[in-house]
């Protein structure tokens, strides 16, 4: 099956918004051996809507839409697409009755605005397609050719429940048997840079087992991605596990996790596992490390709390960092990360202490001490683990790869589950 996708938006047309849905759809499609083989976006304009969504038409007979299907003045996608089809927009009472129902249940006082009416216009014979996720409902509309739209919401969360809600599952029933699709998988690689993971693979560097590889560098570490196509859902699956299982022993300590695997849950998986109790003293990170844990669900077992030790004074009444320590080596050093995590350990009763200090710029650097530099100790029970990295980018991209850094400390240090 080929469609196209487009998205609908001025804010997409300006940039202002990266168009993420059209990736989403894209990648989830030809998983289920749907080939997506143009993408298009128009903004907020009755025209471009139609003009766009009939050319696709003529060419595939089968578009996915997203966006404009709210209840404000630029949400043109129905009134365009019913242009198209020949067909007039009517009311259904039943979905008014459905909005109103999600306003008393999201505690909204008083009536419906009247603008949300608009959410409820219908283009004769159109299907509703039920949104679980927000009030727009999406619209299916086909004609005797069996041409047809399907017209999402823009949010990007509405618009994913959806595509697994409705869309998948229509488009899984009306093709039949698959026999081909495009599966992907992703082993997460951190602290080692991409031309050392590159030496280290040698012959497979390139791909493996005929699957090429894609490495993806970002501030969480490298992805190595491998992706296969024109193969069957079950031998798909069945070459990505050998590929994998011949990369794994080779990179070894290297890998995390796989596919959307957060370094913040492994770790506090392993903590849990061996019982033991994590405590963190930011300077340059100002509480990201934090953030990081508190994000995974349940890690209260594991995350005792912090110290956001910015101001040397911070250090010295909150942590026990020496004065003497501060003045001799300065607030970014070795010297002063161990102190700080043995003190957050020491005054908080974990197990764990973390402490990460360092120049996040773009100011504030000298050439023994330069932007970028950070020291990361991590103490376990008195066994202490520090060392320091000068990261490149600007200051927000600095702090997320020391936050990262410090996570695979404990990681190591916690060694294998
Ligand atoms: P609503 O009912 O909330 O108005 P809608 O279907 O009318 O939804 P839009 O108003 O077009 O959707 O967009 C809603 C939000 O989703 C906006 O914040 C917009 O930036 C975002 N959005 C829309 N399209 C995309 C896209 N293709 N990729 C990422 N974000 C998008």
């Amino acid at each position: 099956m080929k469609i196209e996708i487009i998205t609908i938006g001025d804010e997409l047309l300006l940039g202002f918004t990266t168009d993420t849905n059209a990736a989403y759809l894209a990648r989830e499609l030809a998983a289920h051996g749907v080939e997506v083989v143009r993408r298009a976006t128009v903004g907020d304009d009755a025209a471009a809507i139609a003009a766009a969504v009939r050319e696709a038409l003529d060419r595939t007979g089968a578009v996915i839409t997203t966006g404009g299907l709210g209840p404000t003045a630029d949400d043109l996608t129905k009134p365009a697409i019913a242009e198209v089809f020949g067909r007039r927009l009517e009311i259904r009472e039943d979905i008014v009755a459905m909005i109103e129902e999600r306003f008393r249940v999201y505690g909204f006082r008083g009536p419906m605005p009247a603008s949300n009416r608009q959410q409820a216009l219908v283009p004769e014979g159109a299907r509703v397609l039920e949104n679980r996720h927000g009030s727009a409902p999406g619209i299916w509309i086909e004609d005797e050719r069996h041409r047809w739209v399907a017209m999402l919401p823009g949010v990007p969360r509405e618009m994913r429940g959806m595509t697994g809600d409705v869309i998948i599952p229509e488009l899984r029933a009306r093709m039949g048997e698959v026999r081909e699709v495009v599966r992907s998988r992703t082993i997460r690689c951190m602290g080692i840079s991409e031309s050392h993971l590159a030496d280290q693979l040698g012959d497979r560097a390139r791909g493996v087992r005929g699957l090429p590889l894609a490495y993806l560098p970002s501030v969480a570490g490298i992805d190595l991605r491998l992706t296969t196509r024109g193969m069957s859902s079950a031998a798909a699956a069945a070459l990505l596990e050998e590929a994998v299982a011949e990369l794994r022993p080779i990179i070894g300590a290297h890998i995390y996790g796989e596919e959307d695997a957060d370094l913040a849950d492994v770790v506090l998986q392993r903590t849990r596992e061996r019982g033991l109790r994590i405590a963190v003293a930011e300077s340059c990170t100002g509480g990201m490390l934090g953030a990081r844990l508190t994000t995974i669900p349940g890690s209260s077992d594991v995350f005792v709390g912090g110290v956001i030790a910015y101001d040397d004074q911070v250090k010295v009444k909150l942590l026990g960092v020496d004065p003497g320590t501060l003045r001799t080596h300065g607030a970014v050093s070795e010297e002063t990360a161990r102190e700080m995590a043995a003190g957050i350990r020491r005054s908080l009763g974990a197990e764990i202490g973390i402490a990460i200090t360092g120049v996040a710029g773009p100011t504030g650097g000298t050439p023994e001490k330069p932007v970028g530099l950070v020291w990361i100790a991590v103490d376990v029970s008195g066994r202490v683990r520090a060392n320091h990295r000068i990261y490149p980018g600007h200051r927000e991209e600095i702090r997320q790869r020391a936050t990262q850094s410090a996570l695979d400390v404990i990681r190591r240090m916690l060694g294998d589950a």
